[in-house]
């Protein structure tokens, strides 16, 4: 088994691979390590290797992790990239830099009340279901446009970006090319797609964030 610095050093080293065939600018394809299930104890070392940017998918988890972590490398950035109920919209607006499952007005309107509340503003990414998957959350794809300007216009809302979760059965590249002609309909510059099995192919077709997990810490 190799360790999760190792890892780190080898994804780093194959994004900016990525980036450099697919002619996209250095360092614009941002890795974010998902640290979900792991311990404060696994992440200490991949922070001490320099990485900043870190994904976890459970409100309750990232709560009883981060606080302490934070105060050690204040300088870290945690973004939300599980599903999220309205009623813990308090909390995450708290604990989190960015949310990458904004995927429906209910959601939009309880982090409209919580960002007014808390004065905390966390960049906010639509979830799109780009497979149409009844068990994932996101939105239509064909929706995408109107939910945006409603979660802009109804709940004052800024949205940084588009995020998606490809099909797992599926190629995922026709996934990614369909979020990248969304977001450049809607004139967003983010785009959150790519994980540890699939996040060159996501650089090629405009990725700025990839969340890579077991790739990183192995598997869970
Ligand atoms: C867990 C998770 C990841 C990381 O997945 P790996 O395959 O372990 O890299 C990325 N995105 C989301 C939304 C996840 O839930």
């Amino acid at each position: 088994m190799t360790s999760s610095v190792d890892n780190l050093a080898r994804i780093r080293a194959s994004i900016a691979r990525a980036e450099a065939d697919f002619g996209r600018k250095p360092g614009s394809a941002r890795l974010m390590a998902v640290s979900k299930t792991f311990p404060a104890e696994a992440i200490a070392p991949v922070l001490d290797a320099g990485q900043r940017l870190f994904g976890e998918n459970y409100v309750q988890e990232a709560k009883a992790k981060w606080p302490t972590l934070r105060e050690l490398y204040p300088d870290a950035e945690v973004h939300m990239i599980g599903p999220l109920q309205s009623n813990k919209a308090d909390d995450a607006v708290k604990l989190f830099d960015a949310i990458h499952t904004l995927d429906r007005e209910s959601l939009a309107a309880a982090l409209s009340k919580a960002i007014a509340k808390i004065g905390r503003k966390p960049d906010l990414f639509v979830q799109v279901n780009t497979g149409l998957e009844p068990q994932k959350g996101g939105i239509d794809p064909r929706e995408t446009n109107a939910f945006a300007a409603r979660c802009r216009e109804v709940h004052g809302l800024s949205i940084a970006g588009l995020m998606c979760i490809p099909p797992a059965d599926q190629p995922p590249s026709p996934h990614f090319g369909l979020l990248m002609k969304l977001s450049l309909e809607l004139g967003l510059s983010e785009l959150s797609m790519g994980m540890s099995a699939d996040y060159e192919a996501a650089i090629q077709l405009g990725s700025t964030y990839v969340r890579v997990g077991s790739a990183i810490f192995g598997s869970r």
